[in-house]
Formats: C-alpha cells, sequence, structure tokens
C-alpha cells in the first residue's frame, strides 16, 4: 500500500527494508550496479580517496609513530625524545640525517631483545651494524682489529 508521505518513518522504514530484501535476493545485480558505478566514477572516487590520504597524512604519522613507539618499545613520545637526538655510536644526528624527501631521519631505539630495557639511540647503519655483530664485543673487536691491520694501513 502506498504511503500518503514518503518521508514519513514509517515510508522511510518500509522502503529500506524493501531495499535491503531487494539487496539479498538480487546479489548479482547490485555487484553489477557497483561495477559500473566504479568502472564511470573510478579516477573521481580515486582522486577523492589520495585528496582525503593526504589531508591527513602527517597527523596520521605523528599518530602511527605514537603507538608504534608505545607497543614496540613501551615509551611515550617525551620519553622517547628525552633519549636525545644523536646516535650514541657515530654522533650523527635525525636533522643531520634528512631522508630523500627531506623528513627528518628516525633514529632506532636499540633494546634489549630478551628484557626489553632501552639501552640508547642508534643510528640505522650503527644499529644494524652492532646487529649483525650479534651485540658480541668479543667478535666487534676481532673485527677491529682485522679493519685496523688490512684497511686502515691502505688509507693511512
Ligand atoms: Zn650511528
Amino acid at each position: 500500500m502506498p504511503y500518503k508521505d514518503k518521508n514519513s518513518p514509517a515510508a522511510r522504514e518500509s522502503s529500506r527494508r524493501n531495499s535491503a530484501a531487494y539487496k539479498k535476493r538480487h546479489p548479482e545485480r547490485i555487484l553489477a550496479l557497483r561495477k559500473d558505478h566504479y568502472a564511470r566514477n573510478g579516477d573521481a572516487i580515486r582522486a577523492r580517496q589520495m585528496k582525503r590520504h593526504f589531508a591527513h597524512r602527517d597527523e596520521m604519522l605523528v599518530k602511527m609513530r605514537k603507538h608504534y613507539l608505545k607497543r614496540v618499545y613501551g615509551l611515550t613520545v617525551e620519553q622517547y625524545e628525552a633519549l636525545g637526538t644523536a646516535c650514541e655510536i657515530c654522533g650523527d644526528t635525525e636533522e643531520r640525517k634528512l631522508h630523500k624527501s627531506g623528513k627528518p631521519y628516525r633514529m632506532s631505539v636499540d633494546h634489549c631483545h630478551d628484557t626489553g630495557k632501552i639501552c640508547g639511540l642508534l643510528c640505522g647503519n650503527c644499529n644494524a651494524g652492532i646487529g649483525h655483530f650479534d651485540h658480541d664485543p668479543d667478535l666487534m673487536m676481532k673485527a677491529i682489529e682485522y679493519v685496523k691491520r688490512t684497511h686502515a694501513a691502505q688509507t693511512a
């Protein structure tokens, strides 16, 4: 039975129910409509998504960083910043080491994988370097002796 007022709550509820029932009866038609819509408007849809993405990108990166520090190291942003900005081995800073994009390079928080204890701030290179030596001082001493014996003589 038709409704006098198409905008009455009862009419709207009835319309919603009919529409839901139609979608359930003809999933293939709904899918075809969606595909057709996307084929015709895909470029505009993607452009709108990218615009939204970039409008919130910086604020999202800040949030992601905050959650990453908390989740991985149990640190707040303030605690992270209190560690300083320079690599404890080579002394490079986040400001000095810039990404190609011009954004500051993020230091690695060196931590003990067994206890989770924070050891200090390292740049990616130094962190990877000691990681490759398994944080083993004896092995690193041997590497130093090797480099001194074989490479330092050539540059001296
Ligand atoms: Zn370093």
